[in-house]
């Protein structure tokens, strides 16, 4: 695979079909700008866009925490309306409050559009140094369950119990959908990323829909491999590895990790794809209130995941021509944010990659 034909993330074809959705001509993506830095790597993306005439129209929406019928948290309901008829949104980070308050929105907005599988490449962006240079890499997390499904009680006074759920519908799921990306996207190996040794009822189940699935793949190597072995293998040696499918917590640890083999939250783009047709783009990084309004973010997170988005919707010269533009920014080293070593502002780096589109 070449770098370029990778697309961030590798997709040469959408990773499910869901190209044939979509008209040519003009389309709306819901955009959510989000909280902290958001509004300014949303406006950057937007300015990379409009200089590479990307045909996309924008509809902002914001997402706060409101109360609905019965006291239940919601997203506003024009986002909801926005999100169901354009299927396909960006998003910035949102803030989630510690221990109190508003659920994450972030999770909110799982819930809300069943979206079931949280893809994170992790591609070594050619010239930026960081402690490997040949990571290629997908991490494909289960995103609706495990310990993450919100079932939580005390039990008595200093006891509390956190339960871990694992259904069988949704680890076939998971599986088949990560299977279907590394065939999409030329891809030869899926690893089953378990603790089923310990674990052996909730992982044990995951690990047999994998198994099952896998099956059906007979083209694509199937290997299965304990989260802690795959820690150890990844700082080691992470080119042993291409697609991975692992349960909710541990994809949610172990992205994060691939994600510094690559240069860190900042380069590192995500897509959350749901059962019907709905997708939500997003940086995997937080709000960063510490720059924020500072002209100081890297907008490559965002930048990159928008390019995800493209090319899910098929959208392919597009997504190429913007991505080659940031990797060359980043390559040249003359204009770079601080995160990435340099001392430019968000909006000189922005600037650099629409001179080159
Ligand atoms: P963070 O990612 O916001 O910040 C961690 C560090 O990385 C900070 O020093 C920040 O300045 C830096 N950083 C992050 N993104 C950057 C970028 N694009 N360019 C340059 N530097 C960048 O993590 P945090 O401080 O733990 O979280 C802050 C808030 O973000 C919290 O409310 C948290 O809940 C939320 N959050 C949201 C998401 C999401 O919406 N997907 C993800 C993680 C955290």
């Amino acid at each position: 695979r070449s770098m370029l034909s990778q697309v961030v993330g590798g997709a040469k074809r959408p990773a499910l079909s869901s190209a044939a959705f979509f008209s040519r001509g003009m389309q709306t993506v819901t955009l959510i700008p989000g909280d902290g830095i958001g509004p300014e790597i949303s406006s950057a993306v937007m300015k990379i866009f409009e200089a590479a005439k990307a045909p996309i129209r924008w509809e902002e929406r914001n997402v706060t925490a409101i109360k609905g019928p019965g006291g239940r948290w919601m997203i506003p309901p024009d986002a909801k309306e926005s999100m169901d008829r354009n299927k396909i949104g960006l998003k910035g980070p949102l803030k989630t409050p510690i221990a109190a308050g508003h659920p994450s929105m972030n999770l909110l907005l799982r819930k809300t559009f069943d979206l079931y599988a949280n893809v994170r490449p992790c591609i070594s962006i050619e010239g930026y140094k960081t402690p490997y240079t040949n990571v290629d890499l997908v991490t494909i997390r289960e995103n609706t369950e495990g310990e993450y499904s919100g079932i939580e009680h005390v039990i008595v006074e200093g006891v509390v119990q956190s339960i871990k759920l694992i259904t069988e519908d949704a680890s076939r799921r998971i599986a088949e959908y990560a299977f279907e990306y590394a065939r999409n996207n030329q891809r030869s190996s899926v690893t089953a990323v378990h603790k089923a040794n310990i674990m052996r009822m909730s992982d044990g189940l995951f690990l047999r829909k994998c198994r099952e699935v896998a099956e059906g793949y007979k083209d694509i190597k199937f290997t299965e491999m304990y989260l802690d072995t795959v820690c150890l293998n990844m700082v080691q040696d992470p080119t042993q590895f291409d697609v991975l499918v692992m349960p909710n917590l541990y994809g949610d640890i172990l992205s994060d990790l691939c994600a510094g083999l690559i240069g860190g939250l900042g380069v590192t783009p995500s897509g959350n794809i749901g059962a019907n047709g709905v997708a939500i783009f997003e940086s995997v990084h937080g709000t960063a209130p510490d720059i924020a309004g500072l002209d100081m973010a890297n907008p490559t997170a965002l930048l990159l995941s928008a390019v995800m988005m493209l090319r899910h919707m098929g959208l392919h010269d597009y997504g190429n021509k913007i991505q080659t533009a940031c990797f060359d920014t980043i390559r040249d080293k003359k204009v770079l944010t601080k995160d990435l070593g340099g001392n430019s502002k968000c909006s000189e780096f922005t600037a650099d990659i629409c001179r080159r589109i």
